[in-house]
């Protein structure tokens, strides 16, 4: 079968592998969608080492049918379309024990310890199907939309550490494909008004398709001012930092209203050092919290919010690949031109 097979940083390319062979615990998925997401690109290009095996396949946000069952596995059929949430965490380890499992200290994943989405057929292993992670989608929803449950989940996750409410003043830094579903949430949340700030003309198009109240461009506007004119001089409630650039969090926090909270939802990219005026967060009683991956409940929220139609996924997909043209679909989302980009069998 036809997989893209990551032998070192910078080292990938489509090659003939072993099609997987299933135990009688396991699942075996075709694949029929899978996206590249920014985290694939920092493996990549060798930025993120942590978990990543050489060679492997990567990918982790993906969707398909099962194509093979394991005879011990119950509750799952041949030809049935499923998304599968990547992340298998311990249950055992402190942070599971207190209810973090999506920031698990022993967590496995696919697309990490296990050979990921970009290959046409996927292994399921036990641990994730005993999880309940592996779920069935409806007939009218995209392959692409499947594939999209997993970014959106991680989103769903950042949506409840920032605390978005009702009548509440939303910033998101950033309209790629996590800054346009962290807009969607927020308005779902109840804000009253979302900022959007982007310096690309197409994203902040699509954002406001997909209800900005106001976008911006920070390289040509004045964004403390618009804030400052926005919210009657108060400052946001909440604001998501959905790029990962350090040097914008200083600048950022000052953005913030009184008893605020600024998600630093984005990895950061290089050491992810950035000097900040600590005094702003101190006197203005600024939260500053993250978000790392998810819980299942948020993937199987993102699933149900997606199924339903409350979240656009279909509209933040601008590209699709085969696998034998990876290097293509790895350029696009290196000048930046598109949002997400999707690899298909
Ligand atoms: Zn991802
Ligand atoms: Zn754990």
């Amino acid at each position: 079968m036809r997989a893209v097979v990551l032998s070192g940083p910078n080292q990938f390319a489509p090659a003939e592998i072993e099609k997987p062979q299933i135990g009688p615990d396991e699942i075996l998925l075709e694949m029929k969608a899978a996206a590249i997401c920014g985290t694939d690109m920092r493996i990549l290009t060798g930025k993120k080492t942590k978990g990543v095996r050489y060679p492997s396949v990567i990918g982790h946000e993906f969707c398909g049918v099962i194509a093979e069952v394991g005879a011990d596995v119950k509750g799952y059929e041949v030809g049935e379309k499923v998304a599968v949430a990547n992340v298998i965490p311990c249950h055992h380890c402190s942070s599971c024990l207190r209810g973090r499992t999506n920031a698990c200290l022993d967590r496995k994943a696919i697309g990490y310890e296990f050979d990921g989405g970009f290959e046409e057929y996927i292994r399921i292993p036990a641990i994730c199907i005993e999880n309940g992670n592996v779920v069935k989608l409806p007939e009218h929803m995209s392959y692409q939309a499947g594939a999209l449950i997993e970014p959106l989940s991680c989103c769903i996750r950042g949506l409840k550490n920032a605390g978005t409410g009702f009548n509440d003043d939303v910033l998101i830094v950033g309209a790629g494909p996590i800054g346009l579903f962290h807009l969607q949430l927020s308005k779902i949340a109840g804000a009253r008004k979302v900022i959007v700030s982007e310096p690309n003309e197409q994203r902040r198009k699509v954002a406001l398709e997909l209800g900005a109240d106001l976008v911006v461009d920070p390289t040509k506007e004045e964004l403390p001012a618009i804030v400052n004119r926005e919210t009657n001089g108060q400052g946001m409630d909440v604001i998501v930092m959905a790029i990962g650039v350090p040097a914008l969090v200083n600048s950022t926090l000052k953005l913030c209203k009184r008893g605020g909270t600024v998600n630093l939802f984005a990895g950061f990219a290089g050491t992810g050092e950035s000097t900040i005026e600590v005094n702003t967060i101190h006197y203005n009683e600024i939260n500053v919290n993250g978000s790392t991956a998810y819980k299942l409940e948020d993937y199987l929220a993102a699933a149900e919010m997606i199924k339903s139609g409350k979240i656009d996924a279909d509209k933040i997909v601008t590209h699709r690949f085969k696998i034998e043209d990876f290097q293509k679909a790895y350029d696009v989302c290196v000048a930046g031109t598109g949002l997400k980009v999707i690899i298909e069998p």
